[in-house]
């Protein structure tokens, strides 16, 4: 059965579940923001409910390539629980608006220290500014 929630920052109906999707989408297309719900296998807090915010972009970690460089995986969103503090990764799916994506990444340069440590200590390395050509190029292909 297809599973929905409302999205609790712009109150769209979000379909979690779709045949159309591989893989289950548990963020608003629209503004990106997700619920905290039972959809990650192992989430003790999974009841939580609570809304969680899109602070940021990263690349998935795929490890090490053979000189020992980070290879640069799949674009995901780091999520923040705004209830319970659980940060989470996800990844885009085909529909999400990809100027909201770029508004996250600019958004994510004023994150306070706090946060950046805390993502550090979660080996989360958030994508800067700086990266905007490459997340492009994930985004749109290479022009
Ligand atoms: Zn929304
Ligand atoms: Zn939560």
């Amino acid at each position: 059965m297809d599973k929905m929630f409302t999205c609790c920052f712009c109150g769209q109906r979000v379909l979690a579940k779709t045949r159309l999707h591989q893989h289950q989408r548990n963020h608003c297309p629209n503004c990106l923001w997700s619920k905290h719900l039972d959809q990650s296998v192992g989430d003790r807090q999974a009841k939580c409910g609570g809304c969680m915010e899109p602070i940021g972009l990263t690349f998935k970690n795929e490890g090490l390539d053979k000189y020992g460089k980070a290879r640069a995986g799949e674009l995901m969103i780091i999520h923040y629980c705004s209830k319970c503090g659980k940060i989470s990764l996800n990844r885009i799916a085909s529909d999400d608006d990809e100027q909201e994506i770029l508004d996250i990444l600019a958004k994510s340069a004023s994150l306070d220290q706090t946060m950046i440590d805390q993502l550090e200590q979660s080996q989360i390395a958030v994508i800067k500014n700086s990266q905007l050509e490459e997340v492009k190029t994930l985004l749109f292909g290479k022009t």
